[in-house]
């Protein structure tokens, strides 16, 4: 039986403006206080684990435990079937310090060459975490494929080449209603909700 979340306020555990964004759209229906961890000057702790439900977990327990409120974090990435699962844990990392995606996704493109496999998925682990050590973690996926050259001014990080299966449109061409309704994030959330706040 999964902990349940019955304040009134958490922290969202992330510096990336784009998923606070979209993790405060989930969150309205909740009428949950939402907090960032870039409001709070909290530090960002080293994610360490290799796995995305690890490093969820680090950055959520770091989150909860500074602030002293329950802590949400989500640690998410895109997997490409022909790169091994690369860039995944280290789908930030490959951007640089610039945060250079149209960078990150021409390595991805580049790496790929003509190889005929374009498929990839975005993953996202979600974890909850309270200040006394508990943690709730769920996980989500959208599959999908890579396209060249990147389409769309909407959403963030990878969004402009990654297509949906099931759709011919890039997540940067969606809008934002139309990518919570199938996201790797909102897969991930859904089980959160049902789990936690329902
Ligand atoms: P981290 O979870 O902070 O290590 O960063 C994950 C990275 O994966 C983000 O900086 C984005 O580049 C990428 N990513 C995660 N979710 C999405 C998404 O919904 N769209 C596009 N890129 C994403």
């Amino acid at each position: 039986m999964a902990r349940r979340f019955d304040g009134s306020r958490l922290v969202v555990a992330s510096h990336n403006a784009g998923k606070v964004r979209e993790i405060r759209d989930l969150l309205r229906a909740f009428q949950v206080d939402v907090v960032s961890s870039a409001d709070l000057d909290l530090p960002e702790p080293d994610e360490t684990a290799s796995t995305f439900s690890g490093n969820a977990a680090i950055k959520a327990l770091a989150a909860a435990k500074a602030s002293g409120l329950p802590a949400l974090s989500d640690d998410s990435g895109l997997s490409v079937s022909a790169l091994g699962g690369e860039p995944g844990i280290y789908s930030a990392r490959w951007a640089g310090p610039e945060k250079d995606f149209a960078g990150a996704m021409r390595t991805v493109h580049e790496r790929l060459g003509d190889h005929p496999d374009r498929s990839a998925c975005f993953v996202c682990a979600l974890c909850l975490a309270w200040p006394d050590g508990h943690t709730e973690t769920f996980v989500g996926q959208v599959d999908g494929s890579i396209c060249w050259p990147p389409r769309g001014d909407r959403g963030f990080g990878y969004d402009p080449f990654f297509v949906p299966d099931g759709d011919n449109r890039t997540f940067a061409e969606f809008v934002p209603e139309e990518k919570h309704a199938i996201s790797h994030r909102a897969r991930a959330f859904q089980q959160l909700v049902k789990a936690c706040f329902d």
